[in-house]
């Protein structure tokens, strides 16, 4: 096992700038997602790590030797791609041992204990014996891991390797890709445009945007203490709704002015202008005055909860949309204006320059 260390590491095709000064250190035995929108910079990370692109700026560091130099296959890493491209013309067994057999590196016995050993782990050892063209697409994504576990590498690095499958194999596979994790304890980089991958699989997650570096961090702390805009509205399913607002200083905190409502919230904040973010789950029909009057689209019931699609009732521009998560039993007619209220300690202000401002509400202050 080993750590993974990037120090500003920069790539630049042509005049295309597509990673940026990233600085990231993957933990030893850890599993780090990598993700963001598609174009971010997400592979030519991966793709630098594992050696098959050049470094155009910085070092990365596997354990602790300089590879940037180190040619792929001597840098002691195993990758799987969604494409997993198995030998069709070659059994299970013979796809999975092909790698091991090239390296010269090991006898018959040994090669046929890792494939039966990563075989048992990957609870495919009756297939050993079957062509890629009898298998399933969820059969064939364990065979790819398999020959990638045979090598018994010090760090996995996987290219969105479940976009293939379809989405209940996919978290049969994300569930599966855990437990080998945990089995296997060797430091993992997994690239993935799907947050919600991100969220359940991470250790940490890392979160690139045009090809810099957003925020690493545990995925309960990129939700609940995003860094900036991007990534707050990038984390969660359905994204925050943000809303454009003026700050002044009230004697009971600040006034926020937005286009359709006006509310005191009892924080300290400095008088300027924000984006007020609150996450859909974080919204709930007012009990009494409320803070943000919207007019109801649609709604959509999701078993537990509704999700509601509002229009804020402001004349002109009626483009902005609002999703609230709430209680299965609220479901106010398509048409109906209701009234949406959020807790002070539930919302999040962005500056102009898209960075999240902490703030203090009163009662932390005083405590
Ligand atoms: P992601 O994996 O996040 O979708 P990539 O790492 O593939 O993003 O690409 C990042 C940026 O680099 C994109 O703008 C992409 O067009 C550009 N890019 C990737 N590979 C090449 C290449 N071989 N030549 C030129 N530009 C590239």
């Amino acid at each position: 096992m080993s750590q993974v260390q990037l120090s500003d590491v920069t790539k630049v095709y042509d005049d295309v700038l597509a990673v940026e000064d990233i600085d990231l250190t993957v933990r030893d035995g850890e599993f780090l997602v990598v993700v963001g929108p598609s174009g971010c910079g997400k592979s030519t990370t991966l793709r630098m790590v594992a050696g098959l692109e050049t470094i155009s700026g910085g070092e990365i560091t596997i354990g602790s030797e300089v590879v940037n130099d180190v040619r792929p296959q001597d840098r002691d890493i195993a990758m799987v791609f969604q494409n997993y491209a198995l030998y069709p013309h070659m059994t299970v067994r013979e796809n999975m041992s092909f790698g091991l057999r090239l390296s010269g590196e090991y006898d018959d016995a040994e090669i046929d204990e890792r494939v039966e050993d990563a075989a048992d782990l990957l609870e495919i050892p009756e297939l050993l014996d079957q062509y890629p063209k009898q298998l399933s697409g969820g059969q064939q994504q364990r065979v790819a891991l398999g020959r990638s576990i045979v090598r018994d590498p010090e760090v996995f690095l996987m290219d969105e390797p479940l976009s293939n499958l379809d989405a209940k194999l996919r978290s049969q596979m994300r569930t599966e890709l855990q437990r080998l994790h945990e089995e296997l304890g060797v430091t993992t980089i997994y690239v993935t445009h799907d947050q919600t991958e991100a969220m359940t699989m991470g250790d940490r997650i890392a979160i690139l945007n045009e090809g810099e570096l957003q925020q690493i961090a545990e995925p309960e702390v990129c939700y609940s203490e995003p860094n900036n805009r991007f990534v707050a509205g990038f984390i969660g399913s359905p994204s925050m709704n943000f809303f454009e607002v003026d700050v002044e200083s009230a004697p009971e905190g600040v006034s926020v002015t937005g286009d359709s409502f006006e509310t005191v919230l009892d924080v300290s904040l400095a008088p300027g202008r924000y984006t007020l973010g609150v996450r859909p789950e974080d919204l709930y029909p007012a009990d009494g005055a409320g803070r943000i009057p919207a007019d109801v689209d649609v709604v959509e019931p999701m078993g537990a909860d509704n999700y509601l699609y509002l229009t804020p009732p402001t004349e002109g521009d009626g483009e902005t949309e609002i999703i609230a998560r709430v209680d299965n039993e609220f479901r106010p007619d398509p048409g109906e204006r209701v009234m949406l209220d959020f807790d002070v300690a539930d919302v999040h202000f962005f500056d102009e320059t898209g960075d999240r401002v902490p703030t203090e509400t009163a009662a932390e202050h005083t405590t």
